[in-house]
Order: structure tokens, then C-alpha cells, then sequence
């Protein structure tokens, strides 16, 4: 199991390639449910202690297979504008050094890099300033992928 922070702050948890979102937050524990529950009807339901430890799943049915490469992308996509948030670095090589840390698989499934590339290429030809520091920038390179787990 894994925390991640998605991009509007929320939490999720990770779970045996499923990815989960805050349904509850219950005095005893806290229920959590699919990422697709919305979109694909997924009944899955998750429950953990009110620290987010010791998952235990409540409805262990999935609608659809686990992806567990999707969620690495989603972290390495996370990991990009953590480091935006706190360097300075150029966007090309926060994507470069990011992706340079996963396996083959995941590296294959990234989406953000000709987007990413795009943008900074239509930035040039405005010549506006860039300003890979600042989240919004990362926020609306990841906004144009079509990403359902956001
Ligand atoms: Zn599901």
C-alpha cells in the first residue's frame, strides 16, 4: 500500500495495482473507494485506520484488471511537480530525471513528455517567459492528458 497526493491535494491509496479515493472518514477507520467507481461503476471498497495504515478490502471485486503501470505513471507524473514545486529546473529535465527512474514498462505508458514538449515549444514562440518553478505550469501540462485516475 502507498499514499499519493493527486493534483486537487486529495489522497489516494494504492492497493495491489488498484488505485483507491477517500469515500469516509469514519471515527474508527476511513472507507475508501475505487478510482472507477465513477466512471466504471467499480464496487471496490477499501477500509484502513484513521492513519491511513492497515488496509483491509471490505469489496474486493473490481469492475476491470489492475493497473499497476498506470500508478507508476501517476507517481512519476506526482514526483514531476513535487520537484517543480521546490526547484528551479527546467521542465524537460525534471520530465528527463523523473522518468530516467522507472523501468521500461512504465517508461513506455509515460504521456506527459511531447505534451510537455509542445507547451514549452509554444511558450518560445510567444516568447514568454518561462516559469517551470511554478505548479501551474505543471498543472496545466498534466490537465491535457487524458487521464482518468485524475
Ligand atoms: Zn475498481
Amino acid at each position: 500500500m502507498e499514499i499519493i497526493t493527486s493534483n486537487k491535494g486529495n489522497d489516494k491509496i494504492t492497493f495491489k495495482g488498484h488505485m483507491f479515493v477517500i469515500k469516509h472518514e469514519g471515527k474508527k477507520y476511513y472507507t475508501w473507494r475505487c478510482s472507477k467507481k465513477s466512471s466504471l461503476n467499480c464496487p471496490a471498497i477499501l477500509h484502513t485506520s484513521v492513519h491511513k495504515t492497515d488496509p483491509v478490502l471490505k469489496i474486493t471485486h473490481h469492475e476491470h484488471p489492475s493497473e499497476p503501470a498506470k500508478i507508476e505513471v501517476a507517481k512519476a507524473i506526482i514526483k514531476i511537480k513535487e520537484t517543480a514545486k521546490c526547484s528551479g529546473a527546467n521542465p524537460s529535465q525534471m520530465y528527463a530525471e523523473v522518468v530516467s527512474q522507472l523501468d521500461d514498462y512504465t517508461r513506455a505508458r509515460m504521456p506527459v513528455e511531447e505534451t510537455l514538449k509542445r507547451t514549452i515549444r509554444n511558450y518560445r514562440k510567444k516568447k514568454n517567459p518561462i516559469d517551470p518553478a511554478t505548479l501551474d505550469e505543471l498543472e496545466i501540462l498534466v490537465s491535457h492528458q487524458s487521464f482518468d485516475i485524475y
